[in-house]
């Protein structure tokens, strides 16, 4: 059946609601070492494991969970049926009740077999690193598109985990092990796999595969029309910053610091809209919107790629990015280069960029003289990096500085506009972005005068809402 106009689906708003993790939930994290898993000369065996686990820390806190503790464990291969021995288990679950903790994640990905087994034996939910990071996407998601490719991301991870069997068995262990996981196949279907009845199981799937499908039709409608306002788009990005970065660099630590500095009243109203985007002003007096952005990831799961793109569309409108990195991390200048890898995969390498090095403040202070003195020797015309701290705010009047000299000027034109109160969004940017003169609500309307920048108003289509005989007139800004 081909599909109608009125058949497109729109994102499910449960979506926001099914979160894995609760704010502030007590989470256990377990990580595993295979011992057989390829690693670089000279490095320990299981050390790859370690740091995943250590990633895995800092994205059950992006999801707002506080980590309680975490175990390790560095084994030979997987138990088909619990992953790891009847003795971790015990001590995991030793370990959750003596934490007091109601969620344990596991970093390897698990089969819906494991992942029962594990959850009667310790009696606590549990979840794996594929389920927090899909949570973690599902937050950030607001373009419809990033919202319907989440949705499908993890629609696709629970097909295969209705059926009581299914191919996962041999992605065991995935990123974090690989060497002595393989063989773990052919035990899933063995283990009392009751559950619900195969007559509700059948017709939960088939339902799963229609949305699934429905959902893909949708993705294109919507890739569609955005190719339709692509030129357009790519004409006029509108006054956003973004910020992007590996998760813990410190983007969100930044976003709320930057914000603090200036809390309009239009911020609040925005971010009630939208509570990863703050508006603020920069020494010009320019308004701009900084957006936090979800967290790169080392090693995502394939079957989550698109939702991760997807979640990035902010970063594609962005009119300037900046890269955070964790400058006290030993691995950042690798960090910076799968970065950059991935922002050419978006095809913004050409945006105005401006590269953060923050957490100085755990430098010495030889080290930061040091590093300022290899930057002040680099070429002319490469844009050096900002020096910041989002902890203790240092930096951050430069690091506006330099936002307000990266960000092309955008004139202000003046609009009398009668717009529809539908049109929260659009409304909320005037706010944010503009300068209101005058406002006034009637019914369902709001008749405003206001100073928006002219890439904005083009982008918002603001010439819809123009009251008959205004013109505007162009002001640029000093
Ligand atoms: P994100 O994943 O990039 O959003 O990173 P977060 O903002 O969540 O920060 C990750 C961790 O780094 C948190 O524990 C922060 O408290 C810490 N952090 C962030 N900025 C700084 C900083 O400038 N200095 C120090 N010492 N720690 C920071
Ligand atoms: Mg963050």
């Amino acid at each position: 059946m081909p599909p109608k106009e009125s058949d497109s689906v729109e994102p499910k708003p449960p979506m926001k609601t099914q979160h894995e993790v609760s704010a502030a939930e007590r989470v256990l994290l377990v990580g595993i070492g295979w011992k057989r898993a390829p690693r670089f000369p000279g490095m320990p065996a299981g050390e790859l494991g370690r740091e995943s686990l250590a990633e895995l820390v800092e994205l059950a806190e992006s999801a707002g969970a506080e980590v309680a503790g975490t175990i390790f464990q560095l084994r030979d291969a997987a138990d088909p049926a619990t992953l790891v021995g009847r003795g971790k288990l015990e001590e995991i679950r030793a370990e959750a009740n003596a934490r007091q903790v109601p969620l344990i994640i596991f970093d390897s990905e698990l089969s819906p077999v494991q992942q029962r087994n594990i959850e009667e034996v310790t009696e606590r939910r549990v979840i794996d690193r594929t389920q927090l990071i899909l949570d973690i996407f599902a937050r950030h998601a607001r373009s419809r598109e990033g919202q319907l490719q989440v949705e499908l991301a993890q629609l696709n991870y629970l097909l295969p985990r209705l059926t009581g069997h299914g191919a996962q068995m041999s992605r065991l262990g995935g990123k974090s092990g690989g060497g002595g996981a393989g063989g773990a196949g052919g035990g899933a279907g063995r283990i009392g796999v009751r559950g619900p009845g195969e007559k509700k199981l059948e017709t939960d799937r088939r339902r799963i595969r229609e949305r699934v499908r429905r959902i893909q039709e949708s993705i294109e409608d919507v890739r569609r029309q955005r190719a339709l306002r692509r030129e357009a788009r790519n004409a006029v990005p509108l006054g956003t910053v973004a910020l992007v970065g590996y998760t813990n660099a410190g983007k969100s630590t930044l976003f709320n610091a930057l914000s603090r500095a200036e809390v309009l009243v239009s911020s609040r109203m925005f971010a009630t809209l939208d509570p990863t985007v703050r508006a603020l002003r920069l020494p010009s007096n320019r308004r701009i919107l900084v957006s936090d952005t979800v967290g790169f990831i080392r090693g995502l799961p394939k079957g989550l790629i698109a939702a991760f793109r997807a979640t990035l569309e902010e970063v594609q409108e962005a009119a300037v990015l900046l890269e955070v990195s964790d400058i006290s991390n030993a691995y950042h200048d690798e960090l910076e280069q799968e970065v950059e890898k991935i922002l050419g995969e978006l095809a913004v390498t050409e945006r105005p960029r401006l590269r953060v090095f923050n957490k100085v403040d755990k430098l010495s202070p030889q080290m930061r003289e040091g590093l300022r003195a290899a930057w002040s020797r680099r070429a002319p015309g490469e844009e050096p990096p900002v020096f910041v701290s989002a902890l203790t705010g240092e930096g951050l009047d430069e690091l506006l500085r330099r936002v307000d000299e990266v960000l092309p000027v955008d004139p202000l034109v003046r609009l009398c506009l009668h717009v529809p109160l539908s049109e929260g969004r659009s409304l909320a940017l005037i706010h944010a972005l503009g300068r209101v003169m005058h406002s006034r609500v009637n019914d369902s309307h709001m008749d405003l005068e206001a100073e928006v920048p002219e890439a904005m108003a083009k982008r918002l289509k603001l010439e819809e809402f123009k009251v008959k005989g205004t013109s505007p007139s162009s002001s640029a800004y000093l």
